[in-house]
């Protein structure tokens, strides 16, 4: 078996008002038979039309709208070829993670049941502005996730690929159907949180911490704040292994992305 090469990709940069500067942690997976992505950030059709994203997520999130930062241009940036992507797997539909579907339509998109169904029916204000129907009107082909046909750690999860090991790992609250993405390498896992949690304190054992106006946000975008509470505890639990074997990190903390990359945060030049 040949073990993947994962790059960590930043697919956009954003600068939330009042806030600390954000990223969009994208995972590269280098299979042996091909390219998977976890998450795409926002693609070159976002940045060509800012507007579809909407008024209230480009004045709030203020993202760095430029191509360099999409995962088309990084990944031939890094020297390999786009068409080689043939496996999305979404954390969630969410605007900032979906947005870069559409760069590689060819590709087969990973997304849990729960989620697929709240993104087409933008059901209520929240899903309205969340879900972006643009992103995805080229018609991928999806693949759903139903049943959980796993064991992760104690967690349920849904198989995309085996050796090297993809799984999908159902953590709602922040969305209907939020999952995280675990990614087997030669002497550990990666998991990529998705937005289970925005900053790297909310994972302090000793003294879970997040910032008064960061906790707000996620209040305010999550589908149930309970249920995203309860699945916090459960990835914190997961936490008390060595990060040697599990190394877990969430989408958006600039923090924890610049402790995976070798290069600092910001544009890649
Ligand atoms: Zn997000």
């Amino acid at each position: 078996m040949s073990w993947p090469t994962v790059h960590h990709l930043d697919c956009a940069p954003m600068h939330p008002v009042g806030g600390s500067p954000l990223v969009a942690h994208c995972l590269l997976v280098v299979t042996g038979s091909g390219l998977l992505l976890v998450d795409t950030g926002l693609g070159a059709a976002d940045i060509a039309d800012p507007r579809r994203l909407g008024p209230l997520f480009r004045r709030t999130m203020r993202p760095t709208l430029d191509l360099s930062h999409t995962a088309v241009h990084q990944i031939r940036a890094l020297g390999y070829d786009p068409y080689d992507v043939q496996d999305i797997v979404l954390t969630h539909l969410d605007l900032d993670h979906a947005g870069g579907l559409a760069d590689f339509p060819w590709a087969r998109v990973h997304v849990m049941t729960d989620e697929y169904r709240a993104a087409m029916r933008r059901d209520g204000r929240l899903d309205a502005s969340r879900y972006v129907t643009a992103q995805w009107a080229h018609g991928p082909q999806w693949m759903i996730h139903d049943t959980a046909d796993s064991d992760w750690h104690g967690f349920a999860a849904s198989r995309v690929l085996r050796a090297p090991d993809v799984l999908m790992v159902p953590l709602p609250g922040h969305s209907r159907g939020h999952c995280a993405v675990a990614v087997q390498q030669p002497d550990r896992w990666l998991l990529h949180a998705g937005d289970a949690y925005f900053f790297h304190g909310e994972m302090d054992l000793r003294r879970p911490r997040c910032p008064r106006p960061v906790a707000l946000h996620q209040r305010l975008v999550a589908d149930h704040h309970g249920q995203r509470m309860t699945q916090l505890e459960r990835l914190r639990e997961l936490r008390r292994i060595d990060p040697r074997v599990i190394r877990i990190f969430s989408s958006h903390d600039a923090y924890e992305f610049s402790q995976l990359t070798a290069q600092t945060v910001g544009p890649l030049r």
